[in-house]
This record gives structure tokens, C-alpha cells and sequence, in this order.
């Protein structure tokens, strides 16, 4: 059995889409630097990822849009007319320094991990898993879509059954807009009801290929194991899947500011878990969060997950100190909750399964078990 691999790049270190913008907080560094001092990563199990040049990326995204990334990061500025057409210069997508090399390092790392699992394996991206990222069009802080790269990528190599699951709190709109209607990948999306884009109704399917469960607010880990067990995996199963992909953001958390979703955590470990023996290849990427604390353990306990190493209960010094060093310019980071800054792993957030939730759990397994 191959070891995983973590793909990373000191890309996401040095460059920042600007103080104001909620991506200002570092993440990936903080997950190699955490796993680095846990002893979990070595020049063994990490590989430096490429950046995607234009020609590769034009398989998904059209030439112009492309050509308008890249203007806009030598120029450093954009025209109306490049704002209006490309969403790029606005608050969202705002014009920084490597603002094509960055996106373009998280997509040729999700491209690279797709060939390193082609004959078997398991790979963990965290700088991936943007999934708003639209093919002629930057959207909601994605330039690029590596999710569909990826995916494209397993597609051309042979396979023709990929699961996408994605656990982020927002829609994967970009991914399903790629794969509406087709029948070599089925997409599983859970996502904050009533949230920005406003997308993956419960009955949109995207033409067969997407089930989508908007959940509401304060959803906890009782009411996330029961969509795990009744509708990620049986509907994962059921096609039986040469390859998964999940998008594994980090803002459902309680301590995410642009969610008002309340898992822990092991809501997130527990999936990986799960999904891991279904598939003889794994690809795991990131995606959203928005609290350099929760984002940085959660994924390290994502890599911990693949690789079935223990999580200690209370981290040693040398990676405290890496937690403590964080600074976060929103009032909740002024006084860091303790836990965040001497352990991984979350409190369980137990709680009742309300009868919304699962009425439409029944709604979405009668589909998938026809
Ligand atoms: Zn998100």
C-alpha cells in the first residue's frame, strides 16, 4: 500500500490576497508547519506543487480568461471593462501580487495529485478545493476551478466513475455547472441553507448527476453523522466509485465567521475516515474557512486521518507555539478560545436530528437507492 501524499507549496506562505480580505489569514503554512513539528510530514510524503501553465488550465477555463488573469497580475490593475467581464479587481477577487501564480499552484497541485492516484492511491491538497471557480470567470475568491482540473484530469487517464463529495458550507456551484448531466461523475454536496450562491436547492440534481442537501443553520456532529451514514456514504457507494474526491472545507466549523453552521471538527476527521476504505483512490482537498485557528488544525487532523496517525490530546510545545504565534485581525482573535491553541481535536457538538433534516435525508436515499 503507497503512502500518502500531502502537496504543498511555500507559494501560500508568501503571498496574501490583501489585509482586508477574509483569505489574509495564513492556512496551508500553518497545516505544513503543524504536521512538520508532529513529526507527520517528511521529504518522503511531501511534494512541491507545480504551477499550472496556461495551456493546461485552458482544458477547463477558456483562453481569455486565462489571458486576463495573467494581465491582471503583471499589471497589477484591471480595466472596467476586465472587472465586468472576468470578475476580477473587485472585493471578492481582488488584484494582488500572485494573484495568477497562487490559483495556478493549487490547480497544478490537484492536477498533479489526480496523476499520482491514477494507479492507486491517496493525496491530500490543502490548498485546493475551489470550487466557485468558473471557466471564464473568477467567483466568490476563486480565480480557478482545481476541483474540475482534478477531476478532468481522472476522466482523461481512463476512469469513468468519480464521486465528488463536498462538505464545505457553501454550494460547489462551479463543479456542478462543469459536470451537469454527466454520468461518469456523481456529485454529493451538504451546504448552508440560504447562503451565498444560493445554489444546490434539494431538488436541483443537475440533470441526474448532484445530490444537494442544504442544511440550516447550527447544524451539529449528531445531525452530520446521520448525513454521512444515509446520504455521503450510500449514495458514494452505490456508484461504485474508482475515484473520490472530497472538497473538505474548513468553515462549517462553530468558530468559522463566514458560516453559521456548528460542527466540530470530527464531523470533518470522521468523513475522511469513512470515504477512505471506498475507493482504491483518494484525492482530498481543501476549500473554505476563515479562522486561521480551525482551519490549520482541522486539516492537520485530515492528514493525521489518512495516514491513521493518533492525534494527541494536547499538542507538545514546539506546535503550541506555532498556534500561539497566530494572530487574526477579527475581534475573535483577540482572545483565542484555549483549545484552539494547545490541541487539534474540537469538543463533540452533540444534539438533536431535527425533523426537517430528516425528512429531506428520506427524500435525497429515495433517489439514490433506486
Ligand atoms: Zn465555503
Amino acid at each position: 500500500m503507497k503512502r500518502p501524499l500531502f502537496i504543498g507549496s511555500d507559494i501560500y506562505r508568501n503571498s496574501t490576497y490583501g489585509s482586508k480580505h477574509p483569505l489574509a489569514i495564513p492556512r496551508v503554512s500553518t497545516v505544513i508547519d503543524l504536521c512538520r513539528e508532529l513529526g507527520w510530514l517528511t521529504p518522503e510524503n511531501y511534494r512541491v506543487s507545480p504551477c499550472a501553465k496556461p495551456s493546461v488550465l485552458e482544458r477547463f477555463h477558456t483562453p481569455d480568461y486565462i489571458a486576463a488573469l495573467q494581465k491582471a497580475e503583471a499589471d497589477q490593475h484591471v480595466t472596467d471593462e476586465t472587472r465586468d467581464k472576468y470578475g476580477l479587481g473587485t472585493l471578492s477577487n481582488p488584484v494582488f501580487a500572485e494573484m495568477y501564480r497562487r490559483p495556478a499552484t493549487a490547480a497544478g497541485g490537484s492536477m498533479l495529485a489526480a496523476e499520482l492516484i491514477r494507479d492507486g492511491g491517496i493525496v491530500f491538497n490543502p490548498a485546493g478545493g475551489t470550487h466557485h471557480g468558473l471557466a471564464d470567470r473568477a467567483n466568490g475568491f476563486c480565480y480557478l476551478n482545481d476541483p474540475v482540473l482534478a477531476i478532468q484530469t481522472l476522466l482523461s487517464a481512463g476512469l469513468d466513475r468519480v464521486v465528488y463529495v463536498d462538505i464545505d458550507a457553501h454550494h460547489c456551484d462551479g463543479v456542478e455547472l462543469a459536470f451537469h448531466g454527466s454520468d461518469k461523475v456523481r456529485m454529493i454536496s451538504v451546504h448552508e441553507t440560504r447562503r451565498w450562491p444560493f445554489t444546490g436547492q434539494l431538488e436541483e440534481d443537475a440533470g441526474g448527476a448532484a445530490f444537494n442537501l442544504p442544511v440550516p443553520r447550527n447544524l451539529n456532529d449528531d445531525e452530520f453523522a446521520a448525513i454521512l451514514d444515509q446520504l455521503i456514504l450510500p449514495a458514494s457507494e452505490a456508484f461504485k466509485p474508482q475515484a473520490i474526491v472530497l472538497q473538505c472545507g474548513a468553515d462549517a466549523v462553530a468558530e468559522d465567521p463566514l458560516s453559521r453552521l456548528t460542527l466540530s471538527n470530527n464531523a470533518h476527521w470522521r468523513t475522511v475516515a469513512a470515504l477512505k476504505p471506498l475507493s482504491p483512490r483518494f484525492l482530498v482537498l481543501g476549500g473554505g474557512g476563515y479562522n486561521p485557528w480551525s482551519v490549520g488544525r482541522l486539516w492537520s487532523g485530515v492528514w493525521a486521518t489518512l495516514n491513521d496517525f493518533e492525534i494527541p490530546d494536547t499538542l507538545d510545545v514546539g506546535a503550541q507555539k506555532i498556534l500561539r504565534d497566530l494572530t487574526w485581525s477579527r475581534a475573535a482573535g483577540q482572545a483565542p478560545h484555549p483549545h484552539w491553541l494547545d490541541s487539534l481535536r474540537d469538543a463533540p457538538n452533540t444534539g438533536p436530528i431535527r425533523q426537517e433534516l430528516r425528512k429531506d435525508l428520506r427524500h435525497l436515499t429515495a433517489r439514490h437507492s433506486r
